[in-house]
């Protein structure tokens, strides 16, 4: 039994459901917060967990250049490394080494690169970062695909997509079946609806845990995400999670809710909680605003994160403006915070079959 999933409500395309992982149960729709180099940026293990989320991402590109798959495997994974009890999925680092690595050249075998940290030489095979995840001991394993770049001519983006279809059979392939892990496929093919259903078609008939819309939210726009998912995701089988890559802003989220998706990552909430931004339900604050200096008020009275229950905008500000350490770390924690409870919210209304006057409400309010 690898990674199971069961829906447990549906209300018009969404779905509520729950991923059964080794490292413990996950409700969906999910967000899950992006744990780059075997941390989640500016917050503790316990921190994150306190937020409600019970998986994070990590990323083989950057934990393969340091520390090293090797030796994290050595150390007993990276659950233990990480001292993260709950469930990890990890990328294939195929995303990275086309967005971090220096002098990368694609070919049929895989993808060579120059390490963004050193310089040193690397190649990423399916194989390998099928190896590499391993070795991290990965809940969900994500096949090695290449992100298409946007904008690209159609035949660009064709064999791109086609190239991505022989990695994932090689990835499958190499993938060592394990209790309560799994490995996602992951469809290309741009923002062109034939090449996302020819997509769709090979990496179902491989036969994976569950299936990834990759290649999205690089610049294509919100409505552009949403008609590729409109055209794809009802190609994709009722009974396995579907997720969908990188993705992103609270509004994002809804409405890829509403298409059917159950799994996202961004590292919106963590990058925005570094730089004074704060993502309410509201809209976005900017703490290092002159018009916080004097408010004793908390940022979100509605939030029970450690940010505002214990303090006010004012100290936030300061905080910010001071460039303190704390700042960064509490405005983390509640951007966690508003992802984990706009998800849980989702959830309840999807339960409820209230998701689109929750949507709605949500539109308004923002
Ligand atoms: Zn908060």
């Amino acid at each position: 039994m690898s990674v199971g999933f069961e829906v447990l409500a549906r209300d018009g395309a969404a779905r509520r459901g729950r991923l059964r992982t080794a490292h413990g149960e996950i409700d969906t729709p999910v967000f899950m917060p992006v744990g780059t180099a075997g941390t989640v940026k500016a917050m503790t293990p316990e921190g994150v967990a306190a937020t409600g989320a019970r998986i994070v991402l990590g990323n083989t590109y950057h934990l393969m250049l340091r520390p090293g798959a090797e030796r994290i495997g050595a150390l007993g994974g990276l659950h233990l490394f990480m001292n993260w009890p709950h469930a990890i999925l990890t990328d294939s680092g195929g995303f990275q080494v086309m967005s971090l690595a220096a002098r990368r050249t694609i070919a049929e075998a895989g993808v060579t690169f120059r390490s963004h940290l050193d310089g040193s030489l690397h190649e990423l095979t399916p194989e390998r970062s099928i190896a590499i995840q391993h070795l991290l001991g990965a809940d969900i394993t994500m096949a090695l695909d290449e992100c298409t770049p946007y904008p690209a001519p159609r035949e660009a983006v064709e064999s791109s997509m086609e190239l991505s279809m022989r990695w994932a059979e090689r990835s499958r392939r190499a993938f060592r079946e394990r209790p309560g892990q799994g490995i996602f496929g992951i469809l290309q093919g741009g923002v062109h609806s034939d090449l996302r259903l020819r997509s769709a078609e090979r990496v179902t008939g491989i036969g994976f845990d569950g299936y990834a819309v990759g290649g999205l939210a690089i610049g294509e726009g919100q409505e552009t995400t949403f008609a590729v998912l409109d055209a794809t995701v009802p190609a994709l089988p009722e009974d396995r999670p579907r997720y969908l890559m990188g993705v992103g802003k609270p509004a994002d989220l809804v409405g890829a809710v509403m298409r059917g998706i159950d799994m996202f990552d961004c590292v919106l909430p963590t990058r925005s909680g570094r730089t004074a931004q704060a993502l309410t339900r509201r809209g976005v604050v900017n703490l290092r605003n002159a018009r916080h200096a004097d408010d004793p008020a908390p940022l979100d009275p509605e939030c029970a994160c450690p940010a505002c229950v214990g303090y006010s905008r004012a100290y936030l500000h300061h905080l910010s403006r001071a460039g303190e350490i704390l700042g960064s770390m509490l405005l983390t924690a509640h951007n966690l915070q508003y992802y984990a409870d706009l998800m849980a919210a989702m959830r309840s209304a999807i339960e409820a079959g209230s998701l689109s006057s929750f949507a709605a409400g949500f539109e308004s309010a923002a």
